[in-house]
């Protein structure tokens, strides 16, 4: 049995409560600058922007113990995003990285089902997705099993989707799978506050913060946030032992970076369906995939799930050899791995996963100018065309 509810003390649920509840009518733009003003007694006095709490020891009788159990500026990082994707009543618990929340969620997910009598953990995954969650899942050993299809799954067991999903954007119906008995945990990571009210139907909501909550390429993290106390609890207390806090300065810069996730998302999305409209007309390749064109293969699914898109998008080139030529071709896009930063990169998936297509480039798009973007997109793949080499 664990031994659960340690994490949070009386003082500090007390606080998050008040947070929680006061931004339960304000917009995700306004939740992200407030909904940790409450907690702001744990900072320096008359401070308006967060300081960094960098001490990993608290002295008797203040709200927090070591920094492994919970920390302020990771406290108030977690305010913000339980208000920004939650509301009412969720908790988001902070670690220190996609994969460790990942692996937290499955890991104490399986550990309720074992002490509830039901064995093994089935764990559904719906086709390729990312790969690193297929290792987090293969670090927990025989507690687990994946198997390929929700069908037959039964209470206990989980459903894990990725909306959208990587890389090639596929988005699945969250509603039609939360109406079998087994939990739903969604990977939201490929679209921050494009789907507020996932936490209405599912057990948990995962990000990778690196990506897109963070936005700038320079932090390493991960959230799980549900309103399952239980759960919220099991994860608390799983962090502490598994030693998987995220550290207080990636904390702090992603509280900043939350602060802008709004007008990020909207510019950064914005951006992406143009670029994703401009591509899709050029003729110059296969096919263009993201959620936002009409010729989306989960188009109607995209359009009542979705308020945005996200900024990611997936492009078929026409040949291998042009799909590994692309991201050197370009000259704003960084040729590089990972995604949703202010800064655009292209990147040829096959080198990183064997199950996706040869001919598929992931786009992250960032906060350029998007005609800028546009224009270097078709200028490569007009010299990628006329090389034969590529064709
Ligand atoms: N989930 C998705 C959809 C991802 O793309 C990634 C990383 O690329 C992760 C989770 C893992 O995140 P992290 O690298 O922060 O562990």
């Amino acid at each position: 049995m664990v031994q659960r509810g340690s994490a949070q003390r009386p003082l500090q649920r007390a606080l998050l409560q008040r947070a929680l509840r006061r931004h339960t009518t304000w917009a995700p733009a306004t939740a992200a600058v407030h909904a940790d003003a409450a907690l702001a007694a744990t900072s320096h006095d008359g401070d308006v922007a967060p300081p960094i709490g960098l001490s990993t020891t608290f002295e008797d009788g203040s709200d927090h113990v070591y920094s492994r159990i919970s920390a302020p500026t990771r406290h108030r990082c977690e305010a913000v995003l339980a208000a920004l994707e939650g509301g009412d009543g969720a908790r988001a618990v902070l670690f220190a990285s996609g994969n460790a929340a990942t692996h937290a969620v499955l890991a104490s997910l399986a550990a309720r089902n074992r002490e509830r009598g039901r064995g093994r953990t089935r764990v559904s995954i719906d086709g390729i997705g990312y790969h690193g969650t297929r290792d987090a899942i293969a670090a927990l050993g025989p507690a687990v099993e994946v198997v390929e299809s929700a069908d037959g799954l039964a209470e206990g067991d989980v459903v894990w989707l990725e909306s959208p999903r990587n890389p090639d954007l596929r988005v699945p119906d969250v509603a039609k799978a939360c109406a079998a008995p087994a939990a739903v945990v969604v990977d939201a990571t490929f679209a921050p506050l494009a789907q507020e009210k996932l936490l209405d139907h599912v057990a948990c909501v995962v990000h990778s913060a690196t990506k897109g909550l963070g936005g700038h390429s320079d932090l390493l993290g991960g959230v799980a946030v549900t309103r399952d106390a239980d759960l919220a609890d099991r994860l608390a207390w799983y962090r502490t032992a598994a030693g998987a806090a995220p550290g207080s300065l990636d904390c702090w810069l992603l509280l900043r970076s939350l602060r802008t996730l709004d007008v990020r998302v909207a510019r950064q999305g914005a951006t992406a369906q143009r670029v994703a409209e401009a591509l899709e007309v050029s003729g110059l390749l296969k096919r263009v995939l993201y959620p936002g064109l009409a010729s989306h293969p989960d188009r109607a699914v995209a359009k009542r799930q979705m308020a945005s898109f996200g900024s990611i998008l997936a492009v078929e080139c026409r040949s291998e050899a042009a799909a590994k030529a692309l991201p050197g071709a370009l000259s704003l896009f960084r040729s590089a791995t990972s995604l949703g930063g202010v800064e655009s990169l292209a990147e040829w998936r096959r080198k990183y996963d064997d199950a996706v297509s040869p001919d598929l480039v992931r786009l992250s798009i960032g906060l350029e100018d998007p005609d800028d973007l546009v224009g270097d997109l078709l200028g490569a793949l007009r010299r990628l065309e006329e090389d034969a080499a590529f064709v």
